[in-house]
């Protein structure tokens, strides 16, 4: 049996938290390896010990395997663990740690690459009495419809539906091109296709003693282009005797290879409950959690296990469906530009807690979510006694989830999960190109955005009120004239929105949003991240954040941008009777006066500091200040407006 006390981790994010997380129960140090694009991500904090490998094109870090292992012999690391995506199937990775004697804490070379290649796998899972899809040698014998397939392939690229004549030599091209561009090799399969199949997988692991069980299977059919978006254990209407059976062929394939570690042998199952193997992947799965939650088993533990030389932890007999799990993944893409990778920097970040709910997460407020890895932010998973209270808890959980600053695919997640058609269990892979239109999210409701509106102006009215030093018992828009509301303009998408507001005292403000009546708003608790505020006796608590212009809130579910439109454009072309502009660019260092006060000619009113020296901006006539628009602090450009006396008769 093997020691392994220190474990080098060749991925990022949340797989590599994940894996780090088990590691720390089970007493092994980590080293983490990281790009120049993950200095300040999460998981280069949370390892024992991090280490540089290079910039961020994944060619040139995450992939080097050369540097990979010589990082792990720098840091006295025994053992590699390639999490999932990046060298995760990679036999190269795996054959140079036995050559420096590192443990690899996956499958042999030899399994990596028996398995690797679509059309290999095929043969052995037929040579294990395993049924697989047919496949056909030229497009000529081609039956129809036939799906075209890259045999390096992964991540549905390359592949193309083909279902008339014509489509079929243009789409071969198509493909071999993407297949050539995305894996050097235009290998293609052409394969009959399943119409209205369902993507079950086994979960499997095997020992170095001969051991080979099936951990149950996940119900992967919620995809978009071919790739997971929604996973699920056990899976709906599938009946003992098939999940025995498709867990027996799972298992005969595994032990035809001899394979140790953990993996997945991916099937494809058609209404008429037949089965076809599609796949095995050498590695832990995105969707592994479910499978962890229903079993109560550790797969990264039996992993480490199963590569230190132990033998399973645990018999066929003792597995078992605990309750029902179900996973989603939340990526940084845009649902509404048809799904296409979003990037930016998380302005907020804050997953929900609840007993059952378990949220893998590579992220943070302040983390830049860029082009050069995938754009998954985040997993959530939630566990429950059936399938039904697992979707609810876990649907809420996404309505709960704080992510502001980087447009994601939250809301259509949680459409999915209450669609009548996926509460019935009645899925299948074409699951979201019939109800696509039903489940895209709406633009947000009248309600929704007149909520965000009220609760950012009363974010911005309270921390102007905390901000303030002079006359502090005066309230910040205090007017003399007290029908002169203050108005903000915001741009909601692709909308403009003018926010219009009076402070009428006592933290209650009055407020009137686009055209609707105006409320009152009263503001009970103002958080860092959250305000709650109360309209007409009804108390909401609106988690929200502000970067600079742009404005978050969460409503009902629903993240709601307002970005605040300068108040005067162009400054050039609007000159304001009695305003004061800044006479350089700088930052507001006292206020001397407050909305409403009276003023004599000359009279200090702001100070600036610019280029260390202090600059003051004095009252142009006698008058009354009608409009303060800096707090201190602000930062401010040349021209901005600060001030509007208006000047006495
Ligand atoms: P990749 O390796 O690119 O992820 P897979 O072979 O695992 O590709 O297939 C991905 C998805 O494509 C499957 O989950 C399934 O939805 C669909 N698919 C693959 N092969 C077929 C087929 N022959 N008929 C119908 N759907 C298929």
């Amino acid at each position: 049996m093997k020691t392994i006390e220190k474990l080098l981790i060749a991925n990022r994010g949340e797989i590599a938290l994940r894996i780090m997380r088990t590691c720390r129960e089970m007493g092994i140090a980590t080293v983490a390896v990281f790009s120049d694009a993950d200095e300040s991500a999460p998981f280069v904090e949370a390892a024992d010990e991090a280490v540089r490998i290079g910039p961020a094109p994944a060619v040139d870090s995450y992939l080097c395997i050369e540097r990979i292992v010589d990082t792990a012999i720098r840091t006295g690391a025994g053992a590699i663990h390639p999490g999932y995506g990046f060298l995760a199937e990679n036999a190269a990775l795996a054959r140079a740690c036995a050559a420096r004697e590192i443990v690899f804490v996956g499958p042999t070379a030899r399994a990596i690459e028996l398995l690797g290649s679509k059309l290999e796998s095929k043969k052995l899972a037929s040579g294990a009495g395993v049924p697989v899809i047919p496949t056909y040698d030229s497009i000529d014998d081609a039956e129809l419809p036939v799906l075209l397939k890259a045999s390096a392939g992964g991540g549905g690229k390359g592949m193309r539906i083909v279902r008339s004549p014509g489509e079929l030599a243009p789409a071969l091209e198509s493909a071999r091109r993407e297949a050539q561009n995305a894996f050097g090799d235009d290998t293609m399969l052409i394969e009959k296709y399943i119409d209205r199949p369902r993507h079950v997988e086994f979960q499997i692991l095997g020992d170095q003693h001969g051991n080979v069980i099936h951990v149950l299977e996940r119900e992967c059919s919620i995809q978009r282009r071919h790739q997971k978006v929604i996973e699920e254990t056990p899976s709906p209407g599938l009946s003992p005797r098939l999940r025995q059976k498709m867990g027996e062929a799972a298992t005969a394939i595994a032990r035809a290879v001899d394979y140790h570690s953990a993996g997945t042998v991916e099937m494809i199952l058609a209404p008429d409950d037949s089965f076809y193997f599609l796949e095995v992947n050498t590695r832990l799965q995105v969707e592994h959690p479910v499978t962890e939650m229903v079993t109560g088993l550790d797969l990264v533990r039996e992993q480490i296990r199963i590569a230190r030389g132990e033998p399973l932890s645990i018999g066929q007999d003792a597995v078992a469906h605990h309750g029902a799990a179900i996973e989603c993944r939340l990526y940084a893409e845009d649902p509404a530009s048809d799904d296409l990778p979003a990037t930016g920097t998380v302005v907020a970040w804050r997953a929900p807690r609840a007993p059952g709910l378990r949220v893998d997460s590579g992220v943070r407020a302040g983390s830049e979510i860029g082009i050069h890895y995938d754009p998954m932010l985040a997993k959530l998973i939630a566990h429950a006694p059936t399938r039904d209270e697992a979707i609810q808890k876990l649907a809420r959980a996404l309505d709960e989830l704080v992510v502001f600053g980087v447009t994601t695919n939250r809301e259509l997640l949680a459409s999915i999960l209450r669609h009548p058609a996926f509460r019935a269990g009645t899925i299948d892979t074409h699951f979201l190109d019939e109800h696509g239109a039903e489940v895209r999210p709406d633009p947000p409701a009248k309600d929704a955005l007149e909520w965000a509106a009220c609760a950012l102006t009363a974010l911005s009215h309270e921390r102007r009120r905390a901000s303030r030093r002079v006359l502090p018992t005066l309230e910040p828009g205090y007017r003399s004239n007290r029908f002169a509301d203050q108005r903000v303009v915001y741009r909601a998408g692709e909308d403009t929105l003018t926010v219009e507001y009076q402070n009428l005292g006592d933290r209650v403000l009055c407020v009137r949003v686009g055209d609707r009546e105006p409320v009152e708003v009263s503001i009970a608790r103002c958080g860092r991240d959250s305000i709650a505020i109360e309209i007409d006796g009804h108390r909401v608590s609106i988690p929200v954040a502000v970067d600079g212009a742009r404005g978050f809130a969460l409503v009902g579910g629903q993240t709601i941008e307002l970005v605040e439109q300068p108040r005067f454009p162009d400054h050039q072309a609007i000159q304001v009777e009695g305003g004061c502009l800044a006479p350089m660019p700088g930052k507001i260092t006292r206020l001397l006066v407050v909305s409403g006060a009276a003023v004599t000619r000359g009279e200090t009113l702001v100070v600036l500091e610019a280029m260390k020296m202090e600059h003051s901006v004095r009252a142009p006539s006698d008058g009354v200040i009608t409009e303060l628009c800096v707090c201190v602090g602000d930062q401010v450009d040349a021209d901005d407006l600060l001030v509007v006396v208006k000047a006495a008769d």
